[in-house]
C-alpha cells in the first residue's frame, strides 16, 4: 500500500522525497489546486504576489544543500540581508541579519521543485484517516485534527486536552491538540507607481495593525509597485470571519507608517486561520503514533526550514521502519 502523505506544503513534499528516494511507495494528497501551502501566492490586479512566507533562511548544514540546489536551478535567490525596523515614535532603522532568499516566481516554487516527479493528488481534500502502511500528515495541529478526531469539532488553537485516541494515534492526538497557532491577514496592496524609497522588507514592532510590510516588487524582481503587509495576529483573529473589510485599515495603517502619497488602486485579503504556531516545549522534529505521523513548522521555529527538516526527519523515520 505504502505511504500517504496528506498536505502538500513544504513539509509534506520533503517527507514524500525522502521516502521516495529510500524506494518506499509514496502518494501525496492536498485539498488546494496547486502545492505549497503557507508558501502561497495571491493574483491582485493581474499580477502574483506572495501572501506566505516573507522569505527564508537556512542555517541548517541539511538545509542548507537543499537551498544550493534551487539556487543553482534558478528557482530561489539571495535577496537581502538588511530589512528595516520600525518602532512607534522613533525613526525607521536597518537591522542587518542573515541573509534572505526568495524566489522570483514566487516561494511556491520551492514546493513545485519537490513535488517533481513525485504522485500527487491536487484538489482533494482528505476527511477521514486513509488506510495506508503509514500516514502523514504534514500540516497544522488543528487541522489534523479534523482527520485524526473527525466527530469531534477542530479546536481554533489547540485546547490543551490530552488525546486519548485508540491505535496508538493518541501520541499524535495529543501532539496535534497541543499546538497553539495564531492568526494572519496577508494585504497585497498595488499602487499607482513605486512611491517609497527602496526598503525591502519592515519588521513593524508594537503596531496595532501591521507587524510586517515587503515590498514585493523588489522582492520578486520585478519592480512593479506592490507591497505586501502582514497584519499582528490580534488584529487577524478580530477580522478572520469578514477578512476583505479589514483591507482598507490595513492600507491606511501602511500609508500613513511608509508616508506615501497616493492610496492603493487594489487591495486584496488573504487570511491564515493557522499562521504561525508557538513555541513547543520540547525538541521533537515530528510525532510518530503507531502508523500515524504528524509533521510540520510547529516542530521547531515556525520557518521554512523547519517545515522542510521535520517533513525529511519523519520520512527518514517512516522509510527505516517500513524498509
Ligand atoms: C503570513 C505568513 C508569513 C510567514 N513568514 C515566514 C518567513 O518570513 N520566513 C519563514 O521561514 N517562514 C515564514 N512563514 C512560515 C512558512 O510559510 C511555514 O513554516 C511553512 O510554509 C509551513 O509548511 P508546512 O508544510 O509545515 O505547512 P503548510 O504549508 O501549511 O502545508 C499544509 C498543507 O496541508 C494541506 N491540508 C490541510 N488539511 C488537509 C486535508 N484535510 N486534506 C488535504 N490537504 C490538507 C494544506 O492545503 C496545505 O497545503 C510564514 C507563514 C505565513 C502564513
Amino acid at each position: 500500500m505504502g505511504v500517504i502523505v496528506v498536505g502538500a506544503g513544504l513539509a509534506g513534499l520533503a517527507c514524500a522525497r525522502e521516502l521516495d528516494r529510500a524506494g518506499v511507495a509514496v502518494h501525496v494528497f492536498d485539498r488546494e489546486p496547486v502545492v505549497g501551502g503557507r508558501l502561497g501566492s495571491a493574483v491582485s490586479a493581474g499580477r502574483s504576489a506572495d501572501v506566505g512566507a516573507g522569505y527564508f533562511t537556512a542555517n541548517d548544514p541539511a538545509f542548507v544543500e537543499q537551498v544550493r540546489t534551487w539556487l543553482a536551478a534558478g528557482v530561489a535567490r539571495p535577496w537581502t540581508d538588511t530589512l528595516m525596523t520600525y518602532d512607534r515614535g522613533g525613526p525607521p532603522h536597518a537591522s542587518t541579519g542573515p541573509v534572505r532568499f526568495t524566489a522570483p516566481g514566487g516561494l511556491r516554487a520551492l514546493a513545485e521543485d519537490l513535488a517533481a516527479g513525485l504522485d500527487v493528488t491536487l484538489g482533494c481534500e482528505v476527511t477521514e484517516l486513509p488506510r495506508a502502511d503509514a500516514v502523514v500528515l504534514a500540516m497544522p495541529g488543528p487541522q489534523a485534527l479534523r482527520l485524526l478526531t473527525p466527530d469531534a469539532a477542530a479546536p481554533a488553537g489547540g485546547t490543551g486536552d490530552t488525546g486519548t485516541g485508540t491505535d496508538g494515534v493518541g501520541l499524535v492526538v495529543e501532539a496535534a491538540r497541543l499546538q497553539r497557532w495564531s492568526a494572519v491577514l496577508a494585504v497585497v496592496l498595488t499602487y499607482p507607481e513605486r512611491s517609497w524609497p527602496c526598503f525591502r522588507g519592515a519588521f513593524v514592532n508594537n503596531h496595532p495593525v501591521l507587524d510586517r510590510v515587503f515590498d514585493d516588487g523588489d522582492r520578486r524582481g520585478d519592480h512593479a509597485p506592490v507591497l505586501v503587509a502582514h497584519t499582528n495576529a490580534e488584529f487577524a483573529a478580530v477580522h478572520l470571519d469578514r477578512p476583505a473589510d479589514a483591507g482598507p485599515e490595513v492600507e491606511r495603517a501602511t500609508r500613513e507608517l511608509l508616508g506615501l502619497p497616493t492610496p492603493a488602486t487594489a487591495v486584496h485579503v488573504h487570511p491564515w486561520r493557522y499562521a504561525q504556531p508557538g513555541a513547543r516545549p520540547d525538541s521533537a522534529e515530528f510525532v510518530l503514533g503507531d502508523g500515524v505521523a504528524l509533521a510540520g513548522d510547529a516542530f521547531g521555529r515556525p520557518r521554512v526550514q523547519t517545515a522542510w527538516l521535520s517533513g525529511r526527519a519523519a520520512g527518514a523515520a517512516l522509510a527505516a521502519r517500513l524498509g
